[in-house]
């Protein structure tokens, strides 16, 4: 006789809104196993009765012919006594405690296209199209678990025919919780500036093409929050968005219809299409060829361009229509976070966009496009968002604590941590306005809600002054838990050791533009070793002067005045015939001299970020700066594809027992260099050249002490998004057979110092 058991099954991981409970549903029954299948705030838990043999083969199934997104993190099983159930059912969701996953946004599969492509679809031409493997996820859940009630889809009924997909099993659509068509769901709409005068035959998504093809710029509402659309092969309609949008170089990312376009303009390769071409669908710089079709001021300057392809049914409909390339860019004004609501956007974009496409299926958060770079032959982040957040990092140990993150100043994230899970919020923008704070604040409390995450420990920058310490200190004191400082470099290197799963002890260099030391001073070309008791500072740059402080971050030519004031007399420096000087007005030098003299708002900073910044000036690249990191790319920019081995001579002082790296003679030889008329592309590669000759010294020097026999090198950082420096580093390491880390999955750049706040922490506290 046959002996029938009752398996139950409890399964952690990406298992909801991927079609998981429809898959169990179909494997069950084709298996002739009856029970029930539901998501619970944990995953999902399966009951299933019958033989040994049909519940092994259950098992083996369950895990080896996964729908394409899910993931098992945890399966526990145990077989029970027997109830006698009489067919499959998927059962109402339960709650408990929140620890399922909530899934990014995922760009449309190919079976919803070619269903909006076919005009005998009754999805024919529909934007909101999405099945369980592919739409809307993160950006339209309110929190779990994962079901229409809870998501903004359920603002919408589902007429029958959606209603008669998602109840059966066999159906893509089983159980997709945003399921919609043109009946049904959501609608588009289209709004411009001169009502009344529109062509009232056209519909709105015929009414923004019109607009876009005529160099006019539009609003769209998309997945994660608005982005403006203007032809990019249009130079004055682009120099209008520059115009209006007040951003004036910076470059623009671009949405193009198709692959074979992409590659008109651009280098492509097979990594990065196969990223191009994933779910989460970012935005890839990609090298310009040299016949570069589209107007010059999209990218000005730059031999890169970010690129990206539709990734909604809605921007697939767009494209095929238009048939060229549009901008697709943040819907903000600059410095301000990315619009998600029609009413705020046709407010705060009412100077910027000459037409709106909206819709009526509400954005619960700001999720932009995320940006990625394939350097060293790996895909790294250089932007953390939509398609990416919020999926969580394992950590390797569980925590005793909650851990709440403040992340950093600029490209601001949060991070919650709690028990063995560690999840980095999308990216949020610079804090340095009222909006971003806001931002940032909704997107604390959101994040803390899905998970029911209640904070222990806030973690947040060591600096006192940043807008994100002052609310971490009010807050901390509100819940009465404990505030810890982070410094801004530590954070950096433990992101990456975190990403990497890294032990200590190991070599950590930390180089960016700015982060508030542990010495009051302004850090940025550090060099620490780091064991399990702590993060030691055994190298930097010589701290130099910055006239003006914060001014100088945007002014190049203050960095170069400076570091020269190092060098020259003062007297002497402002006759000096170089870019730098005549770069300012004679009140102008005057005045810097004279806060230079008397050590009047002049901060001293070791920032590598800063001497970048420097050389560009001296090079007369760039004096003065329209966003962050413009001199120091153009720098990168000016090798050109220069090889040469130069390097310019460097020397230590000791400090305690601390090097610090004397840029003095750099620049004495940049100088020289420049008097005896050397090409641009030559200095700046030997410049580069010199900063890979001093992470390769200082890592020489950490074996000769004999601390670093496991011979581990960590490199994080805004510096290391420089192709060039990163690349070239890892030869030279790599040469003497060291293990070189860097980040790849989490952005180099600040956007990861919520990450690192929270490994510090945990480090220290728990
Ligand atoms: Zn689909
Ligand atoms: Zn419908």
């Amino acid at each position: 006789m046959l002996v029938k058991r009752r398996l139950r099954l409890e399964i952690q991981g990406t298992v909801q809104g991927v079609g998981f409970r429809p898959f169990v549903y179909q494997l069950a029954t084709a298996l002739n196993l009856f029970g029930w299948v539901n998501n619970s705030t944990a995953g999902v838990t399966i009951e299933v009765e019958g033989g040994r043999s049909p519940l092994n083969l259950f098992l083996e199934k369950l895990q080896a012919e996964l729908p394409p997104n899910a993931k098992i993190d945890a399966l526990k099983y145990q077989y029970l006594e027997l109830i006698g159930y009489n067919n499959f059912e998927i059962h109402a969701s339960q709650t408990g405690e929140k620890i399922a996953i909530v899934l990014p946004d995922l760009a449309t599969c190919s079976e919803c296209i070619a269903e909006i492509f076919d005009p005998q679809n009754r999805r024919y031409q529909y934007p909101f199209t999405n099945c369980t493997h592919c739409g809307p996820r993160y950006s339209i859940i309110e929190t779990l678990p994962y079901d229409r009630s809870l998501t903004s889809m359920a603002d919408f009924s589902m007429c029958a025919d959606c209603q008669r997909e998602y109840e059966d099993p066999g159906d893509r659509r089983f159980h997709a919780q945003p399921n919609a068509c043109p009946i049904c769901g959501p609608k588009l709409e289209f709004l411009s500036h001169c009502q009344g005068q529109e062509n009232t035959n056209q519909s709105p998504l015929e009414a923004a093409i019109q607009y876009i093809r005529d160099g006019k710029i539009v609003a769209l509402k998309g997945l994660g929050g608005f982005q403006l659309l203007v032809d990019a092969r249009n130079n004055k309609a682009v120099q209008q968005l520059r115009g209006r949008k007040q951003r004036p170089d910076k470059p623009f990312a671009v949405m193009y219809p198709d692959l074979p376009s992409i590659k008109n303009d651009c280098f492509l390769s097979q990594l990065e299409e196969a990223f191009l071409t994933s779910q989460a669908s970012p935005t890839v710089l990609l090298q310009k060829k040299k016949e570069f079709n589209l107007a010059e001021n999209v990218a000005p300057h730059n031999p890169n361009l970010g690129v990206m392809l539709p990734y909604t049914p809605l921007h697939h409909l767009l494209l095929k229509s238009l048939n060229f390339p549009v901008i697709a860019t943040s819907g903000n004004r600059s410095d301000e976070p990315i619009c998600i609501d029609e009413t705020e956007a046709l407010e705060r974009l009412k100077n910027i966009a000459d037409g709106f496409l909206i819709h009526n299926r509400r954005i619960l958060r700001p999720v932009d496009d995320s940006v990625v770079r394939v350097m060293n032959n790996t895909p790294i982040i250089l932007r953390r968002s939509r398609g990416y957040a919020p999926e969580p990092l394992t950590l390797k140990r569980t925590l005793s604590k909650n851990v709440l993150a403040m992340g950093a100043h600029l490209k601001n994230t949060v991070a919650i941590a709690q028990k063995n899970r560690l999840f980095l919020s999308q990216h949020i923008g610079d804090l340095s306005n009222q909006l971003t704070l806001q931002a940032m604040t909704k997107t604390l409390q959101k994040l803390s809600q899905i998970y029911d995450f209640q904070p222990d420990i806030i973690a947040c920058d060591l600096h006192p002054d940043y807008l994100s310490t002052q609310y971490a200190k009010n807050l901390a004191q509100k819940l009465n838990i404990s505030l810890i400082s982070v410094q801004h470099h530590h954070a950096h290197i433990y992101a990456c050791m975190a990403e990497h799963q890294l032990e200590s002890p190991l070599l950590g260099v930390a180089w960016d533009g700015t982060g508030y030391g542990e010495d009051g001073t302004i850090w940025g070309g550090e060099f620490f070793w780091v064991t399990k008791q702590s993060c030691e500072r055994i190298a930097h740059f010589k701290p130099f002067p910055l006239p003006g402080g914060d001014r100088a971050s945007r002014e190049p030519r203050r960095s170069a005045l400076g570091l020269l004031s190092q060098l020259y007399d003062l007297q002497v420096l402002k006759k000096l015939n170089l870019p730098t000087i005549q770069a300012f007005s004679a009140t102008e030098l005057e005045l810097l001299l004279s806060m230079l003299k008397k050590d009047i708002n002049t901060p001293f900073t070791s920032s590598v970020g800063r001497l970048f910044d420097g050389v560009a000036s001296l090079l007369d690249l760039r004096q003065r700066e329209s966003f962050e990191g413009q001199a120091a790319m153009a720098l990168e920019f000016s090798i050109d594809g220069l090889q040469i081995p130069d390097f310019y001579q460097f020397q230590y002082t000791k400090n305690d027992s601390i090097l610090e790296i004397d840029s003095r003679g750099i620049f004495q030889g940049i100088i020289q260099d420049l008097q005896n008329d050397l090409p641009k592309n030559f200095i700046a590669a030997k410049f580069h050249n010199t900063l890979v000759e001093i992470i390769f010294d200082i890592y020489l020097h950490t074996l000769k002490l004999g601390f670093n026999s496991r011979k581990n090198i960590v490199l994080a950082g805004g510096c290391f998004q420089n192709k060039y420096l990163l690349e070239q580093t890892i030869q030279k390491l790599e040469s003497s057979g060291a293990n070189i880390y860097y980040p790849q999955k989490f952005p180099p750049n600040d956007g990861a110092i919520a990450l690192g706040q929270v490994m510090v922490v945990t480090g220290q506290a728990i």
